[in-house]
């Protein structure tokens, strides 16, 4: 099969790749996949913390496929059908698998995070309860796009946003958009967004914002002064979790979702002490596909907005390039490995 291989941080090829289907994983073809903010710190860095990429290396965790193994059907997965993948594999035996904490499974397998190989590539294996139905009317990019909702809603989650709060969301790219729609159906009364570039400031406005800064004082002016109830953090940015801090009213709530560039971030440790915040990490996601179909389903969320580019897998390195530089008004490319 095709597959497409980070080789170096900034080098990617397209080549051949062979991998045997073990007996409890189902053969799929590989739909779309979209490209994510950590996929760009493996290309970028090479790594993300102390997950080095092997080299070469596949990426890709936010996809969907087709079901492409008659013994699906025994599943309720028949040949053909279009599926959602979970691209965590948590070992359900460890203490936070049992508490049911399978987002810090510390034995989890995910694809695409090293040194587990990712979707870029034409056949995929997984297994049955990795897999997700969709409604009618869900296209491979929608069903790619509910795993980056599915961070979104873990990140919500831990952010127990009260009916009326104010609400900050610092990093206009995709993760910070679909915080900003998800805090609008959670009920927040004001949404804010704090994103250096222009065209997704405009965006963010487009998708619900109230109002969008390009600097957290300008948030603070917004509000008064004050500030906001919870902030969101979606940057890749060393300096987005002190922004965040910032905008948060005193005895506010922030919670980080982004990974920052270089894996390090600082806080100002009196501001954050002063103010009293509590301040929650979110790491990826629970088991939360369900609820992401449900809202998409509904039309609560657009995901839509967030897929600007398109690419096939051989033209997918320009994809990580233009996603680097955030060129030509990108948010999310789509690789379309089919159609
Ligand atoms: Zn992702
Ligand atoms: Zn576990």
């Amino acid at each position: 099969m095709k597959a497409l291989f980070l080789d170096a941080p900034g080098r990617l090829r397209l080549g051949e790749y062979e991998e045997s289907a073990s007996p409890d994983h189902l053969r799929l073809r590989v739909q779309a996949v979209t490209i994510c903010g950590s996929d760009l710190h493996y290309y970028k860095e090479g790594a993300i913390g102390s997950s080095v990429a092997i080299q070469p290396h596949i990426l890709g965790h936010e996809f969907s496929a087709i079901i492409d193994d008659e013994r699906g059907a025994a599943f309720g997965f028949p040949m053909g059908t279009l599926v959602a993948v979970d691209p965590s594999e948590p070992c359900h035996h460890c203490e936070w698998c049992e508490r049911g904490e399978y987002n810090l499974c510390p034995n989890v397998k995910f694809s695409g995070s090293a040194p587990i190989h990712g979707a870029l590539r034409e056949v995929f294996y997984a297994r049955p309860e990795s897999l997700f139905k969709l409604p009618a009317g869900f296209d491979s990019a929608d069903a790619a796009l509910l795993e980056p909702l599915g961070v979104a809603i873990h990140a919500i989650d831990l952010a127990k946003i009260r009916l009326g709060a104010t609400v900050a969301v610092v990093g206009a790219g995709a993760i910070g958009l679909l915080l900003l729609q998800l805090a609008r159906v959670v009920g927040a009364s004001e949404v804010h967004a704090l994103e250096p570039l222009a065209y997704r400031r405009e965006l963010a406005l487009r998708l619900g914002a109230d109002s969008a800064h390009g600097t957290p004082q300008e948030v603070l002016s917004a509000t008064s002064g004050r500030g906001v109830d919870v902030v969101l953090e979606a940057t890749d940015s060393p300096s987005g979790p002190e922004s965040a801090c910032a905008v948060a009213r005193i005895g506010g709530k922030v919670v980080l979702v982004g990974i920052p560039d270089g894996d390090q971030f600082t806080l100002t440790a009196a501001q954050v002490r002063r103010k009293g915040l509590t301040i929650k990490l979110s790491r990826r996601m629970g088991h939360v596909y369900p609820r992401a179909i449900q809202l998409l389903a509904q039309q609560r969320v657009d995901v839509k907005a967030i897929a600007t580019h398109h690419f096939t897998l051989e033209n997918a390195p320009q994809a990580f390039v233009l996603q680097a530089e955030r060129g030509d008004g990108v948010i999310k490319s789509v690789v379309h490995l089919e159609d």
